[in-house]
Order: C-alpha cells, then structure tokens, then sequence
C-alpha cells in the first residue's frame, strides 16, 4: 500500500459487505442507460474503473417506476428484461473483484415530463411543468416501487442499492416544507415529512436483511429557501441509522439553488465540513463528495476525520485509473478532472451521451481503443497545445515515435492563459498531466522551437500533425492601432492595464478577461471563507437550507469594466449549460456593465466610441481590450501543402477550424486521430 494515502486505500465493511479502498465511484447518468447497445458499453465503462481498484461503485440515477424518470423513457429497473440488462454491469464490475450498488432515483417534480408527481403541486422553478400532487394510495404505490425496485437491482446481482435522498429530488421534496405542504400523514411536522423515506428503507431492509448495502444519500445542505434545519437532518439521519441504512453518503445543494457546488471555481473539497457534522452525530460511515478531485485531497478529508470514505464521481471520467494511480505512487499521472462540466453535465442537460473533456475516450471505451501498434510510424506534432499535447501523448501510448514541436518555452497552448483565470486554477492539473505523460513515453519535446516546412520535410515523418492552434481576430475599428488597445494574450500574460477597460467580445474569453480585469494581482486563488460568504452559505446551519441571511450582492472589482458584444442576444448565452449562469452572476455582482447590440465605431484619445440604440456614447476607457473571437494558424499548414503534396499531413484543434473551438474538441481530435495512425 502507498504510504501517501493510507486512508483512502484502507479497506473498509459496509454492513457487511467489505470494500477494498474507501474510494467511491459516485452516482453519474451518462445517457448510454438510454442507448440501444449502451448497457454492453456501460459495462465496459464500469469494468473498466472496477478493474482499478475502486471500492464502490454507484451507477446513475434509476427510477423505480416510468413517473419517477428524469425525462420521459429514461431508464427504470421494474422488468425482467431490464434485470438482464443491468445484469451485465454488475456482471463484468464482479468479474474485477469490485462492488457495485445502484442508485435508486425518482425525480418528482424535476422529471421533464407532463405526467411528473411531488408530495404537493408545486412546480420547480427549473422544470416546464406544474407536478401533479400523490394521492395517499399512491405514496403507499411509490414506497412499493421503491422495494420493488431495490429486489430487482438484488435480481440483478447488484450488492445494493444507494436511495436517493438528496439534490431536490422527490425524497427531498416530502422532507423540505418548500416542497411538501401537504396536512396528511405524510406532511406537517418533520415526523410525517421523513415518513416517506424512512418506510423505503425499512421496507428494502425487511427485504434483505443482511448482505445488501443500503446508502441513503442525505442532502446535508439544501442551499434553497424553505429547505431542512440542521436540527431537522440530524434528526432523520438517527432515524435512518435505526431502519436500516449502511452508510451516508452526503448530499450538498438543490438542482435549483442557484449557488455553484462543483464548478470549478468552488474550492476543493469546499462542503466536507457539512459530512464532519453529520459524522459527528451518527455512528455509521459517512461519505464526503463534491469537489474532492486528488488523491491527496481525499486523504486530507479521511485523515481530518471529516468522513470515512470519499465519493468522487466526474474523476472517475477523468481518468479511470485513478485509485491504481495513487496506490502506485503515480499519482502526477492522474488525469485530473478540472470540474469544467463540458462534456459531462453539460453534455447531460443537451441531451447527449456524458463523456469528458480531458478524457474523451469515457463513454467511448468500446469505441476509442488505445492499443500497441505493430506498425510504428514516425510521427511529428506541431504545437503543443491541448490538440497537440493530446495526439503526442496518445500516439505515443500507442507505441509511435513522436516528436512533439512548441515555438514557446513552455507546454500548453492556451491553456497557459486560461489557467490564469481567477477560479480557473485547476487548468494547471491538466498542463501537469500532459507533462508527465510527455516524460514518461520519452516524447521528444522540442521547446523554443518553430516548426518550419523544409526541416519537417527533411526528417522525413510518416505523418505530420498541424496543431498550430488559432490567432487572435484582429477587427477592423478605426483607431485599432493605437495604443491603449491591447489584446487578450498581453493581458494575461500581464501588460499594464488602466483602472477603466472596455473589453470587446463577450465569448468564453471575454468573459474570463472581464473576470481577470476585475480581480486584482494580488488574488491568491480560491478561498473556501471567501467562497462561502460570496455565495450566501453558512456553515453553521442556522437558517434553513444553510443559507445567511443575504448573499453578496456586490462585490469589489479591481477596475471598471466594460463588457460588449454586437449581437442583441443576452451576453454569455453560449457558455457552458450548467456554468454561464455562475459566469453571468460574478460579473454582475463585480459591476461589470454589460452591453448588448453595440456598434463600434472608433478608437482614440478619448476613448471607445460607440454606437448602441442609435445613440452614440464614448466609453472614456484607459485600455481597450480585444477578446473578438479566433481565426485559425494555417501558415504552416499552407507551406507543407504545397512543399509535400504527398506528405501524410493531418489538422487539428484550433487549425483545422476556429468557429467553436473548445479544449473539449481539440482534445478529442487529438485523442482520435492519433488512434487511427
Ligand atoms: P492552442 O492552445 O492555441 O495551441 C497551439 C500551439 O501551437 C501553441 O502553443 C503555439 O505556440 C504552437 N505553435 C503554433 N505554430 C507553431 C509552429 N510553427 N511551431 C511550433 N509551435 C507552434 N477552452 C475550454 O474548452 N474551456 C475553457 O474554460 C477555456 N478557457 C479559456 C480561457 C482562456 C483565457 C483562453 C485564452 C482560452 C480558453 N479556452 C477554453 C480555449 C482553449 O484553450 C482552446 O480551445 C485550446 O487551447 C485550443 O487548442 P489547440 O491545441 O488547438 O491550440
Ligand atoms: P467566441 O466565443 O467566438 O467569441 C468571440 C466574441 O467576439 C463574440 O462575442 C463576438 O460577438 C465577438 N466578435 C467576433 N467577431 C468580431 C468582430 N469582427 N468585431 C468585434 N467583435 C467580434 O470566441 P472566444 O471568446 O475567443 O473563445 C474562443 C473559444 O474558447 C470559444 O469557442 C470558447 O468555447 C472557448 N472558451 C470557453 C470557455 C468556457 O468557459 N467554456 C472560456 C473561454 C474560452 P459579436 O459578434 O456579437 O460581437
Ligand atoms: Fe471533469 Fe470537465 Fe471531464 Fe466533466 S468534462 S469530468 S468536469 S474534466
């Protein structure tokens, strides 16, 4: 065992089912439950994390009756024919010496679907539709459904079921009064409220009433008005303990809160403090999660005694062999998950299969197939951002002979910039990742050193990659050229920019320059205090749903700024699904102004003139900063096209197309064309 982390790879029994690490794979709905085929690629994709040495894996959310799915047709286990579906998970995670329970998830009122039900008719402020109210008769049905359900997934060879509790689900609307207002025996005061979950349990432990784990995840924190006291959790969590659970796994936040709980500028480990205080009241095992994202920040939680085993759920998409990793003392080779949400709940909440933007082959392990070639080719990589460092390290794994070409003195492309982003620290892990992989296939690294055509040519490479990324659009405003306008790459890398700063463009990258702007340079990167009191959560429970009395609504900024796009459509509408809002609400709440439908018409001493509503205005700015989109590197593309028509030349990332370029694609275009050499 790695004496790093002695905790995490300790073993531990729940009830008495022994687990071989106390890393939990935590619950993630990847689409493929819904896909013809995508059990047999969900086993794969399991098999895959168990033969890792995780020690408890928990699959997504599955409904124990069609009402109860997250949207109209999602998965449910009711049927024999979808035990034998399911069979297939627990069958190749077993084979792998692991443990696999299923969560067992009914939506109420977040179901996207007319027909969804809750304790009371009160719709979700994030849901089209008004849920219909249960009848008495049907509580009685759902409770059924639930043991139903929980002996199908022991049907299916399941070691046992986690009971969804938390997130605003409907377990979580018949404990919260914002939810539940019904006068029956199933609401009122919190012994008719907790009534509903505590007879799931008692009835799955009648059930089985040894040898299959139940886990209750507990929402330790609402963050939503009208949700649970502290008094409140503590409570039902000693009534679970006496009906029959295992172990807790902690819940933090309501899908409608409208405060960030695993983006990424939330602070490591920023919620174990919510797990600590359950701990502290209940004798069963206790499970942290959200934001635990390293080896060494998993044992800090175990070490602390802030719980007694730790679920990580989007590391686990990051990189499959995490816990080996660790345990080898390799733990600078983890692929760490930058908590971006891209192509995992980004990817859920559009409909599309779940997968990951520093790991595209999760999801895809049947189709994107890492192997060593017979066939070695000799193989150049030019640019060394994360297109580039993606494909050399892939090609490399696959046993080619790379060399990888970086004009700069360092690896990493952009993500050079983008890491500098306050709240954007984790960018680093990814940079570090790469290179170590780099060292460990000897990739030949070729820092400082432009690639040219006749030199390409003169080593005679079987395949050439042109990952030379993008450049900054430069457009074309009276008075570009004068000297307070700078562009976003001089002011990342830490040109002296004025107390009042126009920024023009608001994609991804305006929004993170305006960010930046606001911030001054002394910021130390995140602070767990200042996280708190920023968003309006206390630790301390008083109030329900953990909430202070008010949020920040103003914070300070470092500079005025001015953010301004010329579309009319409101800005920031393209960032992330499940993180533009969190964008959205910093920037306003640092006063940045933010306009629409703008005209520019020049720049000079005065400043930025424009145009907006057929008004002219002068934004009397100290810079100028342009953020106004990309336009692909192709120079040397162009050059090698015309000097090496037979040259086996491939494009990339930001060189093969500018228009929504993400890391997400660069990545994968990377990852998939090495693959195919
Ligand atoms: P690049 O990263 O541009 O890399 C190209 C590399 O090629 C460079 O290192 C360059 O020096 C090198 N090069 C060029 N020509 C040559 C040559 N002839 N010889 C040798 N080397 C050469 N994306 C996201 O998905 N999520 C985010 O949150 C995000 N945030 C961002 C924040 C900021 C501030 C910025 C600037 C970008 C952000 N991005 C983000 C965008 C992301 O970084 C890019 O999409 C990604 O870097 C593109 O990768 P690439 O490899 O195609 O190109
Ligand atoms: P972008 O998203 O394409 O935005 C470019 C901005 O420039 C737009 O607001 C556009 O708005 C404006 N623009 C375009 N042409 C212009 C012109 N000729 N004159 C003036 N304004 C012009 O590109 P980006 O911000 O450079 O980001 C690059 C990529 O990095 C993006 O695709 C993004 O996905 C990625 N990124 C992602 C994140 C993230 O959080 N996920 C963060 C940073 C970057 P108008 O045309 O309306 O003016
Ligand atoms: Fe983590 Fe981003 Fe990958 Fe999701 S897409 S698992 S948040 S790195």
């Amino acid at each position: 065992m790695n004496a790093s982390y002695p905790h995490l790879l300790a073993p531990i029994t729940l009830g008495s089912v022994e687990l071989r690490t106390r890393v939990i794979m935590g619950s993630m709905h990847t689409g493929l439950e819904e896909q013809p085929q995508g059990f047999e690629r969900l086993a794969e994709f399991y098999r895959l994390r168990a033969k890792h040495d995780v020690g408890l894996i928990v699959t997504g959310g599955i409904a124990p009756n069609a009402e109860g799915a997250v949207i109209m047709g999602a998965a449910k286990l009711t049927t024999e024919k979808e035990i034998e579906h399911h069979r297939q998970l627990t069958d190749a995670v077993h084979q792998e010496g692991g443990k696999i329970c299923m969560q067992i998830l009914h939506a109420g009122r977040y179901a996207y679907n007319p027909k969804c039900v809750a304790p009371s008719a009160i719709q979700s402020p994030i849901t089209p539709f008004k849920p219909r109210e249960l009848s008495a008769e049907d509580v009685e049905q759902t409770i059924a459904d639930f043991i139903h359900c929980a002996q199908c997934a022991h049907q299916a060879g399941y070691d046992g079921v986690e009971i969804m509790g938390s997130e605003g689900y409907l377990i979580n609307q018949f404990l919260a009064q914002r939810t539940n207002q019904r006068q029956d025996e199933w609401g009122g005061d919190l012994e008719r409220r907790m009534r509903f979950p505590l007879r799931i349990v008692e009835g799955i432990r009648a059930a089985f009433p040894k040898d299959f784990i139940i886990l209750f995840r507990i929402s330790m924190l609402d963050l939503v008005e009208g949700g649970s006291t502290l008094e409140e959790i503590l409570e039902f969590a000693k009534h679970l303990e006496k009906a029959g659970i295992d172990a807790f796994n902690t819940g933090i936040g309501w899908h409608e809160a409208r405060i960030p709980t695993i983006a990424t500028l939330v602070p490591r480990a920023a919620f174990t403090w919510a797990s600590a205080t359950l701990k502290k009241s209940v004798s069963l095992p206790v499970i942290a999660c959200n934001r635990i994202n390293t080896p060494e920040v998993a044992e800090s939680v175990l070490a602390n005694g802030d719980a007694d085993l730790v679920s990580m759920a989007r590391p686990f998409l990051a990189d499959p062999e995490f816990v080996t990793k660790a345990a080898n003392d390799k733990a600078d080779f983890i692929n760490t998950c930058i908590a971006c949400n891209q192509a995992c709940l980004d990817h859920t909440f559009s409909g599309k299969l779940a997968s990951c933007l520093v790991n595209p082959i999760a999801g895809r392990e049947t189709e994107v197939i890492v192997k060593l070639t017979d066939h070695i080719k000799r193989v150049a990589v030019i640019g060394a951002g994360p297109a580039g460092m993606a494909c050399a390290v892939t090609a490399a794994q696959c046993g080619h002979d790379v060399v990888l070409f970086e004009r700069h003195t360092e690896i990493g492309g952009q993500f050079n910039l983008a890491k500098q982003i306050p709240g954007k620290e984790e960018f680093y892990e990814t940079l570090r990742y790469f290179q170590h992989q780099l060292n460990e296939l000897s990739v030949d690294v070729r820092l400082k050193t432009e690639a040219h055509s006749d030199a390409l040519i003169q080593e005679g490479f079987d395949h050439v990659v042109i990952a030379t990324g993008v450049l900054p659009r430069i457009p074309p405003i009276t008075g570009i050229d004068h000297p307070k306008v700078l562009g976003y790459i001089d002011v990342l890398k830490g040109a002296a920019v004025g107390k009042s700063v126009a920024v023009i463009g608001a994609g991804g990258i305006g929004f993170d320059v305006s960010e930046f702007l606001t911030h001054d340079a002394k910021h130390q990167g995140p602070d767990l205090n200042e996280f708190l009191a920023e968003w309006g959560i206390d630790p301390s429970l008083k109030n329900r749903g953990g909430l202070t009395d008010s949020a920040e609504d103003s914070l300070s900024s470092a500079r005025e700024v001015f953010l301004l796009q010329r579309k009319t459509t409101k800005l920031g509408q393209d960032l992330g699904k499940t993180t533009g809002w969190i964008h959205r609400t910093q920037l306003k709440r640092r006063g940045v102004n933010m306009l629409n439908g703008v005209n520019y018409l020049k720049i000079d001493d005065e400043g930025l003139h424009i145009e907006v509503n057929d008004q002219t205005h002068c934004l009397a700015v100290d810079n100028v900063v342009l953020c106004a989109g990309q336009e692909s590197n192709r120079t040397l593309w162009h050059s090698l096209s015309e000097n090496a028509p037979n040259l086996k030349l491939h494009r990339i990332g930001g060189a093969e197309m500018a228009g929504e370029l993400d890391a997400k694609r660069a990545i994968k275009e990377g990852v998939e064309l090495a693959v195919s050499f």
